[in-house]
């Protein structure tokens, strides 16, 4: 048996394991002790084996022949035939017709050359994936407020907090292993929880207050117990004088937004708010996680805007176990922000407008870059078949992961050339003119960098199936057939190359990350790393409040469309399900998907537990089970997303926030009609 040390593929706690390998097939898997996990796992990184030999792997390029099937060609063929499209389509209609999606699943090094193969070799900022569709509005707000998108403390720091509040982040089943360290925290060191949520999620057994906010109704309720806070006088007035600007119009919104007056908004009691608030204000060290119940809306960056301001406020951001810190939901869709896959930034959050940055890239790539920010991922496949003729997408799933599927589908099916390159054939492959077939986390090298902004080591324990190619190297031989040649030996000497671009990652050659990994600021070869940051000074230098006035969701609920439809994640499926929905460890948990009603909605339905239902919004309908539950409230139904079969982003709308361009998964307005009168 041999033991490779390697990172979790599934969510951003980037929990260490070692594969067991025996002939040539993983066989198991076991936690490193100690590190980020503490020698434990989650049930899905305890399985995250099961898919990798499955019968189903991508073994061979496949090209749609003239009758509309799939036919196995070669890789030569495959390759030439992609840039010869490439190649018609850019001289007719120019770069900016070409989009390119690279992922949060695969490495940093994969994510770096896929923005670069779209940058130099194409010519466009069409690149983004899906950070787009769950963290974008972090990455705005907190860049505006604290000049860095990030998580700012670790996770270890949790456990000394003296208040932690959660908002928007179902913890336990997204993130279980941070959930760990919460509970822990409140069980032994006596932390007290403050919880937003409008389900009554697990964390709220353990929680001092759980406020059971209306969906989309974030703003208000922060900029409530910011209201208590001031009248209260429980800022800390030392540090947003020293450390903070733009404090007195951000007051005077925030002290129109009386407990009372947010009670009619949030439907949140006012004592609840006034508690709440005090509780965080007067803890010595205070931290608040939030996760995609707070970005995922038309208001996203409000939102993450409305929480820097309460950290701000109450001193609770620069110093240990406080700050602001988004839970992120994949296992590297914080490395891929960080190095460029964006189509608003390049590698090291280097804006359009800074000519300084981007000529030191255009010094490096030899090429003269586009300066004005490209297409996101929506965006994208909205302008499919109009100003987007071709979609060269690695990893990605947005016929399951975007909203209204219906009009993504639609969309991709007018594109002259939709390239798909991934270990199984997705949904989204389907509808692709070529799949490349690539490999999965145990065939590769590379690293990931998880939520606390820690860079970690995957390593190849098995070689991939049939013909499979690492990703990197089918980007290097695809921007070599189009003129551009890129020689790189291994995923190392891409690394050595971000380490001499991307700044904050200056330091952290493969050699340096044996073992725990770093994180990042970590600009030199002899820099530790940073636990957490903003210290003494903001990125920016002063922290900037900013006033937010509250604003509802972009669909209301009518007569029509009576039931407010949120969506999310379970613990025993990560993402499209396209890996975990091939582990029989996990679908003996949870194998089809269900609508979580409260019971007295399906009472005055007339629907029981298990029943099939119609659930309807004005984008589509899809058939499902219901579950039966008071976790969710009156007039909230709730819905995973992992399910290609009855696809929650069937119903959800597309509509943005209009900053980060992240589609409103949370909130849109539905209806359950019975199937059987
Ligand atoms: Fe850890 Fe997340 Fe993997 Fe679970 S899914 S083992 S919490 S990294």
């Amino acid at each position: 048996m041999q033991y490779t040390l390697t990172t979790c593929p599934y969510c951003g706690v980037g929990c260490q394991l070692y594969l067991k390998e025996r002939e040539g097939k993983i066989v198991g898997i076991i936690p490193r002790e100690g590190g980020v996990n503490e020698g434990k796992l989650c049930i899905k990184g305890w399985a995250a084996h099961e898919f990798i030999h499955d019968p189903q792997r991508l073994t061979k390029p496949l090209v749609r022949g003239k009758d509309g099937k799939f036919e196995e060609v070669s890789w030569e063929y495959a390759l030439t035939y992609i840039a010869d499209k490439l190649k018609e389509i850019k001289a007719k209609y120019g770069s900016d017709a070409i989009g390119v999606l690279a992922s949060a699943k695969c490495t940093n090094e994969e994510n770096y050359l896929m923005q670069k193969f779209a940058r130099v070799v194409i010519g466009t900022n069409n690149v983004d994936h899906c950070a787009r569709l769950c963290h974008a509005s972090t990455v705005a707000g907190l860049a505006a407020a604290f000049g860095s998108g990030a998580m700012s403390n670790s996770i270890a720091e949790l456990q000394d907090a003296d208040a932690i509040f959660v908002i928007g982040s179902n913890t336990t089943e997204q993130h279980p292993l941070i959930s760990r360290r919460i509970l822990r925290a409140v069980r032994e060191n006596g932390s007290k929880l403050i919880l937003a949520d409008p389900r009554e999620i697990d964390l709220s057994g353990f929680a001092t207050i759980h406020m059971r906010q209306k969906s989309g109704s974030d703003v208000a309720l922060l900029n409530g117990m910011m209201n208590v806070i001031l009248a209260e006088g429980l800022q800390d007035e030392e540090f947003i004088k020293g450390r903070t600007e733009n404090f007195e119009a951000f007051r005077k919104v925030v002290e129109r937004y009386t407990p009372e007056y947010v009670k009619e908004i949030t439907s949140v009691p006012p004592e609840k708010i006034r508690e709440a608030a005090r509780l965080y204000a007067k803890a010595d060290k205070a931290a608040i996680l939030f996760s995609m119940g707070i970005t995922q809306h038309t208001t996203g960056v409000d939102n993450v805007l409305s929480n820097a301001n309460l950290a701000m406020l109450t001193g609770n951001v620069g110093k240990e176990s406080t700050g602001v810190n988004p839970l992120r939901g994949q296992n590297n869709v914080q490395g891929a922000c960080d190095v460029g896959a964006l189509a608003n930034f390049y590698p090291s959050y280097v804006r359009m407008d800074n000519e300084a940055a981007i000529k030191k890239l255009e010094e490096a790539w030899s090429v003269t870059l586009p300066k004005v920010a490209g297409l996101t991922v929506v965006e994208m496949i909205g302008e499919s078949g109009k100003k987007v003729h071709a979609i060269y997408l690695m990893g990605e799933n947005p016929m399951v992961s975007d909203p209204d599927i219906n009009h993504v589908r639609e969309s991709l099916k007018k594109l002259d050339l939709l390239v798909v390159q991934d270990i199984f054939m997705s949904e989204t492959a389907e509808l692709a003119h070529v799949v490349l077939p690539s490999v999965c986390y145990a065939e590769k090298d590379g690293t990931f960098t998880n939520t606390e902004r820690r860079v970690q080591r995957i390593r190849k324990a098995v070689s991939p199936p049939g013909e499979a190619r690492q990703d990197w190297e089918i980007i290097t031989q695809l921007a070599t057939r189009l003129g551009y040649p890129m020689k790189y030996a291994s995923p190392k000497e891409i690394m050595d190359e971000i380490t001499r671009l991307v700044p904050i990652y200056g330091g952290m050659q493969f050699d340096r990350l044996e073992g725990e990994g770093l994180q990042w600021p970590c600009p030199s070869k002899d820099h530790p790393g940073t636990k957490y940051l903003h210290k003494d000074k903001f990125s920016r230098g002063l922290g900037l409040f900013t006033p937010v006035e509250y604003l509802p969701p972009a669909e209301q609920v009518d007569k029509q469309y009576p039931l407010i439809l949120t969506t999310g994640r379970v613990i025993f499926h990560f993402h499209t399900g396209t890996m975990t929905r091939r582990s029989p460890t996990l679908n003996k948990q949870l194998s089809e998907n269900y609508v979580e009603v409260n019971p007295e909605d399906a009472r005055m339905l007339g629907i029981v537990n298990g029943e099939s239902v119609r659930v309807k919004s004005r984008r589509g309908e899809i058939n499902i089970k219901t579950r039966l539950s008071a976790i969710v409230p009156e007039g909230t139904i709730f819905i995973p997303f992992h399910f290609a079969e009855n696809a929650a982003n069937v119903l959800t709308i597309s509509a943005l926030d209009p900053k980060a361009k992240i589609p409103e998964f949370k909130v849109c307005a539905a209806r359950i009609d019975k199937l059987v009168p």
